[in-house]
């Protein structure tokens, strides 16, 4: 099909207020677009704590101008290494070369975005949880307002898509901690494991908005049903036997006084087949959740918005999302695939599978070229983002 620049004004709602939704609306209101976001909060504020902004992510914030605070704020990591604490196998060694993954608290991210999306003009509404939306004639309803298109980013949770979803088996506690006195190294993140059934790990997020010191995310991965047992248990206990683990985990241990200081979160895998109906559009994760396990979600949202907004420039509406979705389908799919590989080598009660990853599949990542396409897939672009147009 011949490329058309399309500069039809429209008005967009944009359902959610979060990573994709404040990237879709910055980059479409840059493109002259009339953008509502509505979000079911009533202060849009971040979920949960640190995450990794990969280099295909860190590329859409640089086009919509979010990249300089995120730079100011995140702390940058060159590495990734894991290991399994009994056998002292190193089972995750993965450099990012020349490049490196930005790693953020969420509350920065946000900031970074939503100051973005507000400076290109996008109107917020808050405290309005949208769970329908109707066609009427030539246009799309949500909240009895009528929009030339509806862009579903409300999340993995999202009312609007039909994605199926399989909950994961397990989900991970997480806390934010100061970044304390520690020989680990600032610009790596660092993980041990117990087989499959237990992961920690640390993050160096750099700093909260309006703070200057440097912090750290920490995780405990563990099945989801044994969080009411983790709960009742002596918050020492657990703190012992992770120190126990890994003793370079006692100082940011420390920070931690109450259970309540840890945050649960639960993980679903699903990929929606077509992420689009008429004047309906779903990005990130209402389109295919995963399992941090690979670190891209983010990215994926991030990317979703850049299809979307470069698709609505160059095709008329419908042929659009059709476009959308094409150009996103293989990189969608192989991550999706990648995610639901790897995550039981990580996560899971399996004794099989840590074996085989301690004694073939890591000494496999280290013989060339398997180095170098692991610092691709952790970048995010082992497999092109965006496909079929510019
Ligand atoms: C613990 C954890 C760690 C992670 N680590 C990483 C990582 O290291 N790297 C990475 O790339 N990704 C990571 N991810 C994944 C990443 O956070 C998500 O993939 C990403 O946030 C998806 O963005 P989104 O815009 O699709 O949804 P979200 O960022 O979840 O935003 C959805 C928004 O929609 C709002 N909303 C929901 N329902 C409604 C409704 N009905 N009406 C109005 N508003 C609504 C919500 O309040 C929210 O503000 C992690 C996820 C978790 C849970």
């Amino acid at each position: 099909m011949r490329r058309i620049m399309v500069s039809i004004h429209m008005e967009i709602a944009i359902i959610g207020c979060g990573i994709g939704g404040l990237a879709a609306g910055a980059l479409l209101a840059g493109a002259g677009h009339d953008i509502t976001v509505f979000e079911k909060f009533e202060q849009p504020e971040p979920v949960g704590s640190g995450l990794v902004v990969q280099p295909v992510g860190l590329a859409v914030l640089e086009t919509i101008g979010a990249a300089e605070y995120a730079l100011s704020k995140g702390q940058k990591i060159i590495h990734m290494q894991g290991q399994e604490v009994k056998s002292g196998h190193n089972v995750l060694d993965v450099s990012y070369g020349t490049r490196f993954g930005l790693a953020i608290h969420r509350a920065s991210l946000f900031e970074a975005l939503y100051h973005a999306a507000i400076g290109a003009g996008v109107k917020v509404i808050t405290s309005t949880e949208i769970t329908n939306t109707e066609l009427s004639s030539n246009k799309r309803l949500v909240n009895g307002i009528g929009f030339d298109l509806v862009i579903d980013a409300s999340g993995a949770g999202s009312v609007l898509s039909a994605m199926p979803r399989k909950p994961l088996q397990f989900g991970a506690l997480w806390a934010t901690v100061n970044w304390p006195e520690t020989s680990l190294p600032i610009d790596y993140l660092s993980q041990k494991y117990r087989a499959a059934k237990n992961m920690i790990g640390v993050l160096p997020v750099g700093s909260l908005p309006n703070e200057t010191g440097a912090k750290a995310t920490i995780f405990w991965s563990l099945p989801q049903n044994e969080f009411e047992a983790w709960r009742k248990q002596p918050l020492e206990d657990w703190k012992s036997e992770a120190s126990n683990l890994w003793p370079e985990m006692a100082p940011f241990l420390d920070q931690i006084t109450k259970h309540d200081n840890m945050t649960t979160a639960f993980y679903s895998h699903g990929t929606l087949k077509k992420p689009f109906s008429k004047r309906l559009v779903h990005i990130g994760d209402s389109a295919h959740a995963a399992s941090p396990q690979l670190g891209q979600g983010a990215n994926m949202a991030l990317l979703d918005a850049q299809a979307l907004a470069r698709a609505l420039a160059q095709f008329p509406l419908q042929t659009a999302l059709q476009k959308y979705a094409r150009s996103r389908l293989r990189h969608v799919r192989a991550y999706q695939l990648m995610s639901a590989v790897f995550t039981p080598m990580y996560q899971s009660n399996s004794r099989l599978l840590p074996f085989l990853r301690n004694r073939f599949f890591a000494p496999l990542t280290r013989i060339p070229p398997a180095p170098r396409v692991l610092t691709k897939l952790v970048c995010g672009d082992m497999i092109k983002p965006i496909r079929g147009f510019k």
